[in-house]
């Protein structure tokens, strides 16, 4: 059966940028609303759904940095955006009837509860979306080494990189038409062809615990279903 799930658990990371649609800043509730429906296709086939989701589309401590801000306050900004986003989701899920939860790194009493392990492994089992907020709750790193962390700490059998391109190419395909898309790569690679799939630590992390990560464009409609039941989609990077 095609509808059979290949994977048990897994942790989504969606950049902050996915959700803004359109516009260049914000929130869009149609592409959340979008984002939901197909959280919720993993979820009617029983899989596990952790998500970690990024504040690029508000803060981001870099760019505040580089406009003059302290960076470790900047990073508390950036880190905050998150909170909003995954809010903005909870919202969208709980819209299209899929039960779900945000924990944060960073204790927010009233609004969110705190990243407890245990409690979001239990939640998981229940068939709760748990969304991962406030990133790692440090300033200097990056969502996507929260994603590597919760998923690699939640043992989530993936972590299912969106990006806004189809995987991982030889080039930039929006610059260079003869780039090419790799189907799979090994950590190695990742670092040593200077890939930039993701950060580093994100990368070491994921590589030192052989956490495997596919990359793939989640504005296309279907493709998180088709790789939660096994089908080949955008590239995998693995030992
Ligand atoms: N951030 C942080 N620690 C973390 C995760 C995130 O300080 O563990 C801050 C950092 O400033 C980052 C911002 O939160 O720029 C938003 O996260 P990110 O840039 O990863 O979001 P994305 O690019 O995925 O939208």
């Amino acid at each position: 059966n095609s509808r059979d799930k290949k994977y048990k658990r897994i942790l989504l990371k969606l950049s902050g940028e996915e959700l803004m649609g359109q516009e260049g800043f914000g929130i869009d509730p149609k592409v959340l609303d979008k984002m939901a429906l197909e959280i919720g296709q993993l979820v009617g086939i029983g899989v596990q759904v952790g998500l970690v989701i990024g504040g690029g589309n508000l803060f981001r401590g870099a760019a505040l940095s580089a406009a003059g801000l302290d960076r470790v306050t900047g990073d508390h900004m950036g880190m905050l955006a998150t909170v909003m986003n995954a809010l903005a989701m909870r919202d969208a899920l709980e819209r299209c009837n899929i039960s779900s939860r945000v924990m944060s790194a960073i204790p927010m009493s009233g609004i969110v509860e705190h990243y407890d392990r245990r409690r979001a492994i239990r939640f998981l089992k229940a068939g709760e979306v748990v969304i991962f907020s406030a990133g790692t709750g440090n300033p200097f790193f990056t969502t996507d080494s929260a994603a590597c962390l919760r998923g690699i700490e939640v043992q989530a059998d993936i972590v299912l990189k969106a990006t806004k391109v189809d995987g991982v190419y030889t080039a930039d395909p929006m610059k260079d038409p003869n780039a090419e898309r790799y189907t799979q790569l090994s950590y190695d690679e990742v670092l040593d062809k200077k890939l930039g799939v993701m950060d580093l630590t994100a990368i070491c992390l994921c590589r030192d615990h052989a956490m495997p990560v596919r990359v793939f464009k989640m504005n296309k409609a279907g493709a998180l279903l088709n790789i939660a039941v096994g089908n080949d989609e955008g590239t995998l990077i693995e030992e």
